[in-house]
């Protein structure tokens, strides 16, 4: 049976903490009681349930006390005077403690982790259901790498801490009250003995974690330090490789660990000397309770049995303070964690105005009318206007940094727009929902995202419900189906994330199959200007033709084949629109398109 109270003196080395992003900046909590209170009102659904648990941690606690206490008791009764019946009964009795206790033990962990998981797992369903919702300038302002720890270290972080510390904190609180309590009542004079390990205890914990802290905090930014440069490493791998880097990775990563290798000798040899300093106050308390306290029992003042009941407690005297020195590391940490988590759940959502339009199928008539926009302080738009007829195709031309893209974003709603309107079949889209709108678009882009998951789920993205035939039919649409079958596994060949295992020009086709099933209204194209081979190059023509007919398409383009047969070719230069009319009337016009083409 293990029990806290009787098994061997240890003392934890201090934990690393799990997490860098959360210890790497700001751990300081800017409000403790607001965010405590928060995190309370998750918890209170299992008011029942924590407080079955408080009641269990009492009675545990009072339980391992009560073990070393008996054993005293039965020294002094039983063993001094050789009674063996007698002591057969006290230890049955014994036996009853212990094993009530590791009950209760195990119905509190069990309970509390309950509680704790199930907190946690509302939690994290609210946090991931409102990143959703957020908006894309959220995104914009923010690096995905910390808004990923906030929805996994962070929240981890509370649910170690809501597992264990909670009943590590009430458990060493009553355990030392407890201790203390008992040790009075039995000997004052012992236990003022006992007592006076304190201060060293103190005095010897500050100066060791003084230099332990600095130097975990070396270790900790080493450790964040080399974890970034590993990663970015390796999704950096082909860059690594095309500019023959090896080598300098190689020695880069070689001083990092090095370095870390130094902060980390220090910082755990330092933090080695805990339990040792522990052990050898430990040992002279052990040693002042013996003496004084024989001293104390050869002059019939105390008996043998409170003598091991002593000696018993102060070895478990420390233990708490220990402990609770460690929990509120972890409760600072996950505290700070709450606060991030809760930061974001706080950001407003990209609501649309009340009674917004919802207009179930669109005819595809685009208007823009002097629409002006800003990311942050410049302007990027300035008075576009525009008319795009149902079914019409709109080429989008001009320098990087034109403004071609930004359309884009403002027209799916991505960003609001300063001033102007723009109109979706002659609804102000500001109006309109904004699922609306997106459901009624596809978007084929440069850089086709694709899940991990099959190539038949890939595509079936663009219309959840699709049968694997409509799935079939559009890939066949697309010009997709045949090198899709000359797969391994065909339709069911699972893709990696990144796409790993297909060509760029593929990518773009199970895109373009993408939509096609999708079969929206307003259709916005990226084309890839990378490297694609003639073959595809056809295909993703021929494939495109057939996505475009029939609706309004908005077409970043870059290949003069798809301008020349706009409709109407909008030409941009910072944030303006400079030219409108067809290939022919711009290279009849001799101004900037005319240009552009002569180059
Ligand atoms: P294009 O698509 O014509 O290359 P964009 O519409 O992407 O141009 O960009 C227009 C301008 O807006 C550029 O100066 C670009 O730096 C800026 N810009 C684009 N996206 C953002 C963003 N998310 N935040 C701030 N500025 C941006």
């Amino acid at each position: 049976m293990r029990n806290q109270l009787l098994r061997p003196f240890q003392y934890e080395k201090i934990e690393l903490p799990k997490n860098n992003e959360t210890t790497k900046g700001n751990s300081k909590t800017k409000d403790w009681a607001g965010t405590l209170r928060r995190l309370w009102g998750y918890l209170a659904a299992y008011q029942r349930k924590l407080l079955f648990v408080v009641l269990l941690v009492i009675l545990s606690s009072a339980l391992g006390l009560l073990g070393p206490f008996l054993i005293g008791i039965a020294i002094d009764r039983y063993l001094v005077t050789l009674d063996g019946q007698g002591l057969i009964y006290w230890l049955i009795g014994l036996l009853v403690v212990y094993i009530l206790y590791s009950v209760t033990l195990w119905l509190q962990n069990m309970t509390m982790i309950q509680i704790a998981q199930r907190t946690i797992y509302s939690l994290r369903t609210q946090l991931f259901t409102h990143l959703h919702k957020l908006s894309i300038p959220f995104f914009d302002k923010r690096q995905h790498g910390e808004l990923m720890s906030r929805a996994t270290n962070d929240i981890e972080n509370i649910s170690s801490t809501l597992n264990t510390s909670v009943i590590q904190i009430i458990s060493s609180v009553l355990t030392f009250i407890g201790i203390l309590a008992v040790m009075l009542w039995l000997s004052p004079l012992l236990t003022a003995l006992t007592l006076t390990i304190i201060p060293f205890m103190v005095f010897g914990m500050k100066w060791i974690t003084k230099r332990t802290g600095t130097y975990f905090k070396e270790q900790q930014r080493h450790v964040g330090d080399m974890n970034g440069y590993i990663e970015e490493t390796i999704s950096g791998q082909k860059i690594v490789k095309t500019f023959s880097q090896e080598q300098r990775v190689i020695d880069e990563f070689y001083n990092k660990n090095q370095r870390l290798r130094k902060a980390s000798f220090w910082a755990q040899t330092y933090s080695g000397f805990i339990p040792k300093l522990m052990n050898v106050l430990n040992n002279l308390s052990f040693t002042i309770i013996a003496a004084i306290g024989g001293v104390m029992a050869l002059n019939q003042m105390i008996s043998i049995g409170v003598i091991v009941i002593f000696t018993e407690y102060a070895r478990q005297f420390t233990r708490p303070l220990n402990d609770l020195a460690n929990q509120f590391n972890t409760l600072l940490s996950a505290v700070a964690g709450a606060e991030r988590v809760f930061e974001m759940l706080d950001e407003p959502i990209e609501r649309d105005v009340e009674n917004a339009i919802s207009l179930p199928s669109i005819k595809g008539d685009v208007t823009f009318n002097n629409v002006s926009f800003s990311y942050g302080e410049e302007k990027t738009l300035s008075n576009v206007s525009f008319e795009a007829r149902a079914g019409e195709t709109i080429a989008l031309v001009g320098p990087t940094g034109a403004g071609k893209t930004t359309i884009i974003n403002l027209l799916s709603r991505f960003y609001e727009f300063d001033s102007g309107q723009i109109l979706l079949d002659g609804y102000d889209i500001t109006k309109m929902k904004r699922e609306n709108i997106r459901k009624q678009m596809a978007f084929v882009l440069q850089d086709t995202f694709l899940f991990e998951g099959t190539i038949r789920e890939n595509i079936r993205y663009g219309k959840l419900k699709a049968s694997d035939k409509e799935v079939e039919e559009a890939a066949k649409q697309a010009n997709a189906h045949s090198f899709i079958c000359k797969m391994t596994n065909g339709y069911d060949t699972v893709l990696s994330q990144d796409g790993g295992g297909i060509s760029q020009g593929q990518r773009q086709l199970l895109a373009i199959a993408r939509a096609i099933l999708a079969d929206p209204t307003l259709l916005i194209l990226d084309e890839a200007t990378s490297n694609i081979d003639t073959m595809t190059e056809i295909k993703i023509q021929e494939a495109l033709q057939r996505l475009l007919k029939g609706r309004t398409s908005f077409v970043i383009a870059h290949r003069l084949n798809t301008v020349r047969q706009a409709d109407k070719i909008l030409v941009l230069q910072e944030g303006k629109v400079i030219e409108i009319g067809t290939h022919e009337s711009l290279i009849e016009a001799k101004g900037h398109y005319f240009e552009m083409q002569a180059r």
